[in-house]
């Protein structure tokens, strides 16, 4: 507990022992409302002055100016009739001891989700006259070189330049397998180094680096509300004003009607139950536990290496009826083996030199793997021009020689006669200043929990389909060893987004898309879709900034899990709305008819707040899912 809920308890234990003594000492009469009010000041007080402030400030109608004018009239009311006051003094305690359990509540689930997202790296070493110092790692620019000790979190992106060590990814991909690095091998923030002193040359400000940007996501994902908060918050305006209306008419409406009929009126009776019947109608459990619920998913996620930037991503991922597969990289681990080289004039490894220096700016996972089949490292001065056509390939100046490099397509679009292959694989042409040179048969290899991913899919009713823009023969190859019937191949990034809306045009209402990519070269499809998720987004930048969920690693199991958080998550959500109402709803009716008084009311509140908070915890809890 903090400072501030001892403070409530003291509160809360002071006026029930005052309350208790007093009602046994049998306090009544008009006296004994001077004596109440101590009681009903020391627990209430706060709660007093916000409602008067709010009133001021033409911000009434919510739960603080309920609170007070029910308690206050009930108060009025004991003068008026045999001089009880206990109830008012009571409502109040139930109601802070409610607040003070929920405040409890969402304090330990924050902390629980912070600590599970304990990436925040505190410091970085530095090394400065022969020792190791610890500095804020915001003073710490891009190039410096970073120690990080065995049992450190390392705080900033960068390369390993000296030592190497085991990483325990852990936090940010929620799988415990740990990571080899070594000298060369870039590093990622969040991870904490397991065995070796490493020395890691910096390549982006703490602000830029992988975990700062994960931390800001998900405390910023709360701004991005679901459809059901904004529910919540739109319900309010009508409910607020319909409840005071209501209870005006319940308090003054029927002793109008006896009075007029000759009966008599009971009008403190009436009045009694109109204030009661407020009581009851705060909607604090909705209002608490809606975002909290939320709150927890997003959190419980993102232990699992899913972060997901919004609860109406949650949302949408609940209804998600159809997912479609980027192939590379996605479906397939996107590292090619090299499988033949045909080639003309040119030899072999002049060729893939060619190849390589042309492919050298380019992200591409094909890029990478020609890069990787030239084995040597590239001279960077040779590339004089180089543009990259999404989709195609790459065009590139290589000292004089003008170097193309792509498929079917781009050599089509330059004019280039090419020959087919009849090697099964992604076949990638080179043309040397726009003669045929032959071409690379690359294949890569299907991830081998890619067929889970879709068999699980399948099981919770989600289509899969592959877009890709590899060839026909490929494409076809890789769907029907997933099982998948829905494909569509040789497709460019535009092509992506026109499939993408021509399936999107066929989803039943209310259904929603996913699209999954590596993040290259997707970013249209991405934003395009419902839900853009871009998988294996270790360290790279821009498919961070461009999906709406971004699994850590590459395991395309994870979109099931995701998928399965999203769904309990929103059973809790609607659980406790239909929980809240339902009750709500229930203690109105028997208010009204008198069957249950302010006791009662408040006791219910406090009830469902605190059941509806405890089940929003739930969302937090993702293991067997
Ligand atoms: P996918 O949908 O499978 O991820 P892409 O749209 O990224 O495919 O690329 C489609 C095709 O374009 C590739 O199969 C390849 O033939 C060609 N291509 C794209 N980028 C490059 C590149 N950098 N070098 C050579 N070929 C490329
Ligand atoms: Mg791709």
């Amino acid at each position: 507990m903090n400072k501030k809920q001892k403070k409530m308890l003291l509160r809360i234990l002071i006026s029930l022992f005052m309350t208790a003594a007093f009602k046994i000492l049998g306090v009544k009469g008009s006296y004994g409302f001077f004596l109440y009010i101590i009681p009903y000041l020391i627990i209430g007080y706060d709660i007093v002055i916000k409602a008067i402030k709010g009133i001021f400030n033409k911000q009434m109608l919510d739960e603080n100016f309920l609170m007070f004018v029910a308690t206050a009239g009930a108060m009025i009311i004991g003068i008026t009739s045999d001089g009880d006051y206990t109830e008012a003094v009571a409502v109040m305690l139930f109601y802070q001891t409610g607040e003070l359990f929920q405040s409890y509540a969402v304090g330990k689930s924050r902390r629980n989700i912070s600590s599970l997202m304990d990436i925040r790296p505190d410091y970085a070493n530095i090394e400065k006259d022969g020792q190791v110092i610890h500095i804020c790692p915001d003073d710490v620019t891009v190039g410096d070189i970073i120690i990080v000790q065995p049992g450190e979190k390392i705080p900033i992106d960068g390369i390993v330049v000296h030592g190497c060590s085991t990483l325990n990814t852990v936090a940010l991909t929620g799988e415990s397998i740990p990571r080899d690095v070594k000298e060369g091998s870039s590093v990622i923030s969040g991870c904490i180094n397991m065995s070796g002193v490493i020395k890691v040359q910096t390549t982006k400000e703490f602000g830029e680096s992988t975990a700062s940007k994960i931390l800001d996501l998900v405390e910023n994902a709360g701004s991005r509300k679901s459809k059901s908060e904004n529910f919540v918050s739109k319900f309010a305006k009508i409910y607020t004003p319909a409840v005071c209306i209501s209870a005006l008419m319940l308090s003054f409406l029927p002793p109008l009607i006896s009075y007029l009929t000759g009966n008599p009126p009971y009008l403190a009776q009436w009045i009694y139950r109109g204030l009661s019947f407020l009581v009851a109608s705060c909607p604090c459990a909705l209002v608490i536990s809606i975002p909290l619920s939320f709150f927890a998913g997003i959190g419980g996620a993102s232990r699992e290496g899913i972060l997901i930037k919004g609860s109406n991503y949650l949302e949408a991922l609940s209804k998600t009826s159809c997912v479609v597969f980027d192939k590379t990289g996605t479906l397939t681990h996107g590292v090619f083996e090299v499988n033949a080289v045909h080639h003309n004039t040119i030899s072999k490894e002049k060729l893939i030199e060619y190849v390589a220096i042309a492919e050298c700016t380019s992200s591409h996972p094909i890029a990478q793997s020609l890069q990787k089949a030239y084995g040597l490292t590239v001279n960077r001065e040779r590339l004089k021009e180089v543009k990259e056509i999404s989709g195609n390939g790459v065009i590139a100046l290589v000292d004089d020689v003008n170097v193309a490099v792509g498929n079917d397509k781009l050599m089509t679009s330059l004019g280039i006669d090419y020959k087919s292959c009849h090697k099964v694989g992604t076949v990638i042409h080179i043309a040397i200043n726009n003669s045929y040179e032959g071409h690379i048969v690359i294949s890569d290899v299907i991830k081998s929990t890619s067929k889970q991913a879709v068999s699980s899919l399948k099981k919770l009713g989600i289509n899969s389909a592959i877009l890709t823009g590899d060839i026909s023969s490929v494409a076809e190859s890789t769907a029907n060893s997933l099982e998948i019937t829905e494909y569509y191949s040789e497709l460019l990034p535009t092509d992506k987004v026109t499939k993408t809306e021509e399936i999107l045009s066929k989803l039943p209402k209310g259904k929603m898309l996913a699209f999954v990519g590596d993040g290259i070269n997707d970013a249209p499809v991405l934003s395009r879709s419902d839900i853009g998720i871009a998988m294996g987004a270790m360290g790279s930048d821009a498919a961070i900034e461009a999906a709406d969920v971004v699994l850590m690693d590459d395991n395309p199991t994870k979109i099931v899990s995701a998928v399965k958080i999203a769904r309990k998550c929103m059973r809790i959500v609607y659980q406790n709305i239909i929980f809240a109402v339902g009750i709500k709803i229930l203690s109105l009716i028997f208010i009204a008819f008198g069957v249950a008084n302010m006791w009662l009311a408040v006791f219910a509140d406090v009830g469902v707040m605190i059941i509806a908070v405890l089940n929003s915890v739930r969302a937090l809890y993702t293991k067997n899912i």
